[in-house]
């Protein structure tokens, strides 16, 4: 990759380093052609979690000291992470005070929704305030988020504890004394941490779908398509069908003929289209798409008598 930086010559073997030592360098390197090719410069990158290629950039500065670049975190995968590590702990048995009992750790497990559902609110409700302290109140809210799901109000800020439930029990003492909340703590405080990409709100999720796209075009990586400029092709057929998302085949025709696609073509893309939608209000809505359980009592009437007899 280094070479069409340098020269005319389109390469397509040149690596001899490790592959993720390559992520890094691909990142790098994108940055740094971005103004010959887009006349753009970058000066955010939404991560996904893995630090290493992330912690390269702004020590390279690609565009000079001058600006900088920003790495910021996913959200989704922020809260991912700190949703699957709060699940571990529900299910962790034991931790280094001793036996966890599985009351409160079902707690726990029964309101990760309930947390995530809280983190965002906050983050969008911070994000919306013009105060200048807003990424220290946001990491504030997220340390007392598990407190105010748990029952203790103590020091619930006004404007997502407006009428705690009087009965609710207050689950923070027990909790703490067989140090299950060390370990809430813990995660709290690692996503709290995070307050300054949060409060940006931003998703690689882009990234992520055109990802899949060229995944699905390479073949999921089972076979070696990336020989010869074939990785090349690939890349710009997932392009062409991430741009036009249901109508690549129209698309494809329509350039390569001039002449608008039959009859048939369209009434494919259209079904494909129509597909799509409703996986995504599937996703959105799914209460509304339950499936309708079947019941099955046995044999009806006329299936024959049941045999008593052969019953044991
Ligand atoms: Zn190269
Ligand atoms: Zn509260």
């Amino acid at each position: 990759m280094h070479n069409w930086l340098q020269g005319t010559r389109k390469c397509f073997k040149n690596w001899n380093s490790s592959s993720t030592a390559m992520e890094a360098d691909i990142i790098t390197e994108g940055f740094k052609a971005s103004i010959e090719m887009h006349n753009l410069k970058y000066h955010r990158l939404i991560g996904d979690g893995d630090s290493s290629n992330m912690q390269r950039l702004p020590r390279e500065m690609p565009y000079g000291a001058d600006l900088p670049v920003q790495k910021v975190e996913c959200m989704n995968h922020l809260l991912r992470t700190y949703i699957s590590r709060l699940r571990d702990t529900a299910r962790k048995p034991k931790n280094s005070q001793g036996a966890v009992p599985i009351l409160l750790r079902k707690k726990v497990g029964d309101n990760l929704q309930r947390i995530r559902v809280a983190i965002s609110a906050a983050v969008a409700y911070r994000r919306a305030t013009t105060n200048s302290d807003k990424i220290k109140l946001l990491e504030e809210d997220i340390r007392k988020g598990t407190n105010h799901v748990f029952g203790d109000h103590e020091g619930c800020a006004e404007y997502f504890c407006k009428s705690p439930n009087e009965r609710e029990e207050n689950l923070f003492p027990q909790m703490r004394s067989c140090g299950l909340w060390v370990d809430i703590r813990y995660a709290n405080s690692l996503l709290a941490r995070h307050s300054p990409s949060l409060i940006q709100n931003v998703t690689n999720n882009v990234a992520e779908s055109f990802n899949s796209l060229v995944a699905k075009y390479i073949g999921g990586k089972r076979i070696n398509y990336c020989l010869r400029g074939s990785y090349q092709t690939r890349c710009e057929i997932a392009t062409i069908s991430f741009n036009s998302r249901y109508r690549l085949q129209n698309k494809i025709h329509s350039g390569l003929t001039n002449a608008s696609p039959g009859k048939f073509t369209k009434i494919n893309s259209k079904s494909l289209e129509k597909k799509a939608l409703k996986r995504k209000s599937r996703q959105d809505f799914p209460s509304s798409f339950k499936r309708k359980q079947l019941q099955f009592d046995g044999p009806d009437e006329h299936y024959g008598q049941r045999d008593q007899n052969m019953e044991i």
